[in-house]
């Protein structure tokens, strides 16, 4: 799984992960924040509050939270991967934390930007406000201390290229050790 602050690059990222994997299944999260004019109608399921919460309370969520920086709520549904695939979350630390208690074998991939500025840039070229990009970059640098520590691996997302191939890497090496694992 897939972790980090906002800003980091990580949807990016994870779409050439895929590109460079085709064992891999990523789950599509809910959301109730509105989608940017940026993004694809499939990017989350867009849902409002109330929608929301009735999969809260009816168990259809591994995981969700109120994602510190915009005060959305964001989840991931019940995981149904086709047989055969390997499950890839592109979700924040808290949702990480939640998925390592559930799925102790999940393997957690921080991924890190190179640097605080190239994080700012990143967020004012998809077009977040100055306001909510200070507010991430605050909340960022906390998480990102507490997301090292919680990671198995941690990817800094540098160059698209090369972060990719080390993820890559990262998703390789983990199977194989599961396959091992199954033989014995
Ligand atoms: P954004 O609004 O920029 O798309 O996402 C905000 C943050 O929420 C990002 O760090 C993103 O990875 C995270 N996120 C997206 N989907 C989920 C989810 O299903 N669960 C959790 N916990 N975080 C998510």
């Amino acid at each position: 799984m897939v972790f980090g602050v906002g800003g980091v690059g990580k949807g990016t990222l994870v779409a050439r992960l895929l590109e460079l994997r085709d064992h891999l299944w990523l789950s599509r999260s809910w959301t109730t924040r509105a989608r940017r004019p940026s993004e694809p109608c499939d990017a989350y399921v867009f849902v409002d509050k109330d929608q929301f919460m009735d999969r809260v309370e009816a168990g259809g969520f591994v995981e969700w939270t109120e994602f510190a920086g915009n005060g959305r709520l964001y989840g991931t549904p019940t995981l149904d991967a086709p047989e055969g695939f390997d499950v890839v979350l592109e979700i924040e630390i808290d949702g990480a934390a939640q998925i390592k208690a559930r799925y102790p074998a999940a393997v957690l991939v921080l991924i890190a930007a190179p640097s605080l500025q190239v994080q700012a840039e990143r967020l004012r070229q998809r077009g977040d406000d100055e306001q909510s990009i200070a507010s991430r970059l605050a909340v960022g640098e906390e998480e990102d201390r507490v997301g090292r520590r919680m990671a198995d691996h941690v990817v800094v997302n540098d160059d698209l290229v090369r972060a990719a191939q080390e993820l890559a890497g990262i998703v390789d090496s983990c199977r194989r050790h599961a396959d091992e694992a199954q033989r014995e």
